[in-house]
């Protein structure tokens, strides 16, 4: 059985996601932005929080774990590597660890670029990965701690995923990122109907998060550094995949 995933806007632009699982009521959290809006949803469904899965430190993803755990016997798991920044921790993982959330396993990714230990779970028998400020709808977190290479090497673990996995990523800022997007490749067919798409659902106050890997592989201009035709439109064309990525976040900076 799937989990249930719900999509909670917390702050002004960020996701957090409750995780589900009806048969053992089990309820999990992926970033804990801030209380409330968690704390609500949970009570509108009586459910009850066991697990928070953190996937990096900055204050926007982590800001609610105290009010969220003072009840007690909440397990808060990230990276091993944010241990020492992240207050709360009850249980530190790593790359290629595997974590159950109710009757489901999820597969801890390292996605570091944004920061150095950002993680991602990934729950294959749900067909989901959270990706938080690693691969973003149509977009890539921005480079505070880690270098071009290591992204492009995290975001090529990311891309290998099936492409029918469900992409749930941090922050709205999906209709900033596909200005820049069509800047990159302004005749791409799947990225302008993406942009309708995007245009009608901020219209109607809806999220643009989740995505699905299938559409960010054929949009998201951080995922097609490797492809000739993107290179070309680059003039780019002998360069190494990770150097036109390099290239592309650049440009992202100063757009
Ligand atoms: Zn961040
Ligand atoms: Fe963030």
């Amino acid at each position: 059985m799937p989990l249930d995933i719900i999509t909670i806007p917390c702050r002004s632009d960020n996701y957090a996601f409750l995780l589900h699982d009806p048969a053992s009521a089990t309820t999990a959290l992926v970033d804990a932005p801030e209380a409330a809006p968690i704390q609500a949803a949970l009570d509108q469904r009586g459910w009850t929080l066991s697990t928070i899965l953190i996937t990096h430190h900055h204050g926007d993803h982590v800001e609610g774990i105290p009010a969220l755990t003072a009840g007690g016997g909440v397990a808060v798991i990230g990276a091993a590597a944010d241990a020492h920044r992240i207050t709360g921790l009850t249980q530190e993982v790593r790359e290629g660890d595997q974590i159950s959330i109710g009757g489901e396993t999820a597969h801890v990714i390292d996605v570091s670029g944004h920061t150095v230990g950002h993680i991602a779970f990934h729950f294959p028998d749900s067909n989901a990965v959270f990706t938080a400020d690693s691969l973003m709808a149509l977009g890539c977190g921005r480079l505070f701690e880690g270098t071009a290479p290591q992204m492009w090497a995290s975001l090529s673990k990311l891309k290998a995923l099936p492409s029918d996995t469900l992409v749930c990523s941090g922050h709205e800022y999906t209709e900033a990122n596909l200005r820049f997007a069509l800047t990159i490749e302004p005749d791409n067919p799947d990225l302008q109907a993406r942009g309708d798409r995007i245009a009608a659902a901020r219209a109607a106050g809806q999220p643009t998060v989740p995505s699905t890997l299938k559409e960010e592989l054929a949009t998201n201009p951080f995922l097609r550094a490797d492809l000739a035709e993107v290179k070309a439109l680059m003039s780019m064309s002998d360069a190494a995949d990770a150097d036109v990525f390099a290239e592309i976040r650049r440009r992202k900076d100063n757009f």
